[in-house]
């Protein structure tokens, strides 16, 4: 059953191939919105969209790598062309490699910052230089709850701060031109990225849970439809856990 509520919109979702990103894909494209599935994985992206087609929704694949300024100014040249300009961006690709302070190398650091916090600010500037003079426009940047800190993670927890810190920023600028920028922080959701935790560390982060699960990626997917929306429209520079209630406690995960 597909809905109206972002009928003429298009969304583009990066990182939209793989579970957080894609229910957040799936949901947008459910309720109406012509949706971009960017990937760094082309053949991913590809089945990805092809998947929403077959339910019923408008979805195209995109290679882009949100860490190249070049990847990322085609990718939005080619939304524009083909479907028009972007009016909700999810800026959601984001990988987590480092594993503690001792062992973390240089190419570590500088790929967690050049993908997680230098992809949102690329794809953020290029969103915001169209939706400027369409006075309107959504941008969700998925940051995570490890922004308060996350033991053995401080390439990822920084770039996620990094992120927070930079919905704030482009919130503030970008409001008087009808923009909203907003932030989800998800605790652990049951995804690739967190099944590649090895058991034990796994078992130890699901222990630290106040509600004892994983969460799903639909429970971040429905925060963002609710960010994306018209109902939305008073809220910026805001960050909304979506962790079952583990940013309540101080202790790291
Ligand atoms: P995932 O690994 O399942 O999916 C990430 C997707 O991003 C993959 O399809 C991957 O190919 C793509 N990607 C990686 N590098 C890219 C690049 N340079 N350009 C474009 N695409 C790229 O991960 P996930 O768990 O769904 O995480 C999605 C987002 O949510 C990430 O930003 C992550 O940091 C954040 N997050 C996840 C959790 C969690 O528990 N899963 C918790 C908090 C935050």
């Amino acid at each position: 059953m597909f809905h109206a509520e972002f009928k003429g919109k298009v969304s583009l979702v990066t990182g939209a191939a793989s579970g957080i990103g894609n229910a957040v894909a799936r949901e947008l494209a459910a309720h109406g919105s012509a949706v971009v599935v960017g990937d760094i994985d082309a053949g991913a992206a590809d089945r990805a969209a092809s998947a929403i087609r077959e339910v019923g929704g408008q979805a195209v694949g995109l290679r882009v790598d949100v860490s190249s300024r070049g990847e990322v100014e085609a990718a939005f040249a080619r939304v524009e062309a083909d479907l028009g300009p972007v009016d909700v961006l999810v800026n959601n690709a984001g990988i987590s490699i480092d594993r503690g302070v001792r062992g973390v190398t240089d190419e570590e650091w500088q790929r967690t910052i050049a993908v997680n916090q230098t992809g949102v600010f690329l794809c953020s500037q290029a969103a915001a230089r169209s939706m400027i003079p369409r006075k309107t426009g959504r941008i969700i940047n998925i940051a995570s709850r490890a922004w308060l800190g996350w033991f053995g993670q401080v390439a990822y927890a920084s770039s996620k701060g990094g992120v927070v810190s930079a919905t704030r920023s482009l919130a503030i600028e970008l409001a008087r031109h009808g923009i909203t920028v907003n932030c989800l922080a998800p605790g652990l959701i049951d995804t690739p990225l967190v099944r590649s935790e090895p058991p034990e560390v796994l078992e130890r982060l699901l222990r630290a849970q106040p509600m004892g699960t994983l969460g799903e990626p639909e429970d971040v997917a429905n925060a963002a439809r609710f960010l994306a929306s018209d109902r939305a429209r008073a809220v910026t520079g805001q960050l909304l856990y979506v962790c079952g209630g583990k940013s309540l406690y101080a202790q790291p995960a």
